[in-house]
């Protein structure tokens, strides 16, 4: 990485305005939502009428016409202003590119007050942050004062950047449900300041506190699965809150739409699913970090979430004859929804996305195994012959070395292997190994473990726990390919 790299950190503070600071916030996203749908009438209005596609520069062009028209506007800053429409045009561009990729998009929308909930400033123009300067004892910068036209917003939120050059800003009004002096429930308004910060590569070390060398896969039943047999436990968020979901979506299906109770049972609807965004996402940034710290070497294999999340096709009934009778058959679209639901809500991708920027900052050598050349989950760690499986067969047996273990276990240590020793698997056909970076030995230490530790006890109860050192198996049996690598 070169001195001159400069890296994008984002950083979240949150403001609770006074009654006055809200109000000019509040007008000020109220300013950008009219031109937002102003912009997106006049699209939809000029192809309407005379066919013509209106671009962003078009729009543009119009602004310092409209900002005289409506002083008020001058205010916001250009640059917040062109945003605003740049954000039409991007929905546009959005449409049409998934309309061409044969997808079925939504056309882009008129904004209501409900769903309009945010504005950026797209430079350092407009505005300014200043942190508070840090403390002694206090590592973190704990907020600042955040300076936006007129607006003087102090704002709470860690920082761990000492020295930045900030990028831009959005800023997003979020309510939050707090208890009044009466005793009733009221909703305040927070406003939420999400700054991109430019860094140089050094202010964003991170100290790494050991270096264990691990491979991981991702799965349901636990969140993470490790070559040594650790696992972490998939919290499952989303699933444990379904209930409460339903209650609130069947209430809300049987209100007038529009009428009071219907406004608050959405509201009860989105929190929740915020709540439960938030959660997660904290989580996943807890592990992350974690990983990225104590590990020099991960290893896991990449995802292609898309594919791995999309509908199962449907089954038509053919009679005797092979003609399509217009029936279809169950092709198990329920299950596959409530899967889909489950990985979905875990966030693998966006766990991955977490780590692949927090190992850059820790050091870590960060490996991505390609899936569908390497087959993790199909192949033997131990001889590195593929045996096939189905998704419920949840051991890995091998039939070629005898080589057993846990099925997540068993990919975990294939990336692992892939990580250390790359050309490994690719030259297991032509029975000729080349390892001699000093890793052979500490893989044949955690193949013989695995076997051994899976021998020794029950499969699930042995795989949470694991204080054994994997180095105190070295002399297990080993079988196959990784034996015959070291003659
Ligand atoms: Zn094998």
């Amino acid at each position: 990485m070169s001195v001159s790299t400069v890296l994008r950190r984002k950083i979240t503070l949150r403001n609770y305005a006074s009654v006055e600071q809200d109000k000019v916030l509040s007008s000020h996203l109220e300013l950008h939502r009219l031109l937002s749908n102003a912009a997106l009438h006049e699209r939809i209005d000029a192809w309407a009428k005379k066919k013509i596609s209106i671009t962003y520069n078009q729009q543009q062009n119009m602004l310092p016409a409209l900002k005289k028209d409506m002083p008020e506007l001058a205010e916001l800053g250009s640059q917040a202003l062109q945003e605003t429409l740049r954000r039409v045009d991007r929905s546009f561009q959005n449409f049409f590119r998934r309309c061409k990729a044969g997808q079925t998009p939504g056309f882009p929308r008129f904004k209501s007050f409900n769903r309009f909930d945010s504005f950026c400033y797209p430079s350092p123009a407009g505005w300014t942050y200043i942190p508070y300067p840090a403390k002694e004892g206090i590592k973190n910068a704990r907020g600042g004062i955040l300076r936006v036209g007129d607006l003087r917003l102090k704002v709470r939120g860690m920082s761990r950047f000492e020295s930045f050059e900030p990028n831009d800003l959005t800023l997003k009004r979020i309510s939050k449900a707090v208890i009044g002096k009466n005793g009733k429930v009221k909703t305040k308004a927070v406003w939420e300041a999400s700054i991109t910060l430019k860094l140089a590569p050094q202010d964003c070390v991170r100290d790494r506190t050991s270096n264990n060398i691990r491979g991981f896969d991702q799965g349901l039943t636990d969140r993470l699965v490790f070559d040594d047999g650790q696992t972490v436990e998939n919290t499952r968020l989303l699933r444990n809150r379904l209930e409460e979901l339903a209650g609130f979506q069947q209430k809300k299906a049987r209100c007038k739409k529009g009428s009071r109770r219907f406004k608050e049972l959405a509201k009860s609807l989105k929190d929740l699913h915020c709540k439960i965004k938030n959660q997660r996402k904290d989580e996943l940034h807890k592990l992350s970090t974690h990983l990225a710290v104590t590990c020099e070497i991960l290893a896991t294999e990449e995802l292609t979430i898309a594919n791995m999340t999309k509908a199962p096709k449907a089954k038509p009934e053919l009679d005797a004859k092979g003609v399509p009778t217009g029936h279809y058959l169950p092709n198990g679209a329920a299950a596959k929804a409530g899967l889909n639901r489950e990985m979905l809500s875990s966030g693998m991708g966006m766990f991955l996305q977490m780590l692949s920027y927090k190992v850059e900052e820790t050091g870590t050598k960060w490996h991505i195994a390609e899936t569908r050349k390497l087959k993790p989950t199909q192949r033997c760690a131990c001889c590195g012959l593929t045996v096939k499986k189905q998704l419920d067969e949840r051991m890995h047996v091998c039939l070629h070395c005898g080589f057993c273990t846990s099925r997540d276990r068993n990919a975990a240590l294939v990336c692992l292997i892939d990580a250390l020793m790359p050309t490994f698997y690719m030259n297991v056909q032509k029975k000729k190994f080349v390892c001699d970076n000093g890793y052979l030995d500490f893989i044949k230490n955690r193949i013989a473990y695995a076997n051994e530790s899976f021998e020794d006890s029950d499969l699930r109860s042995e795989g949470s726990i694991c204080a054994h050192n994997a180095s105190a198996h070295g002399t297990g049996v080993v079988t196959g390919a990784a034996q015959e690598t070291s003659t």
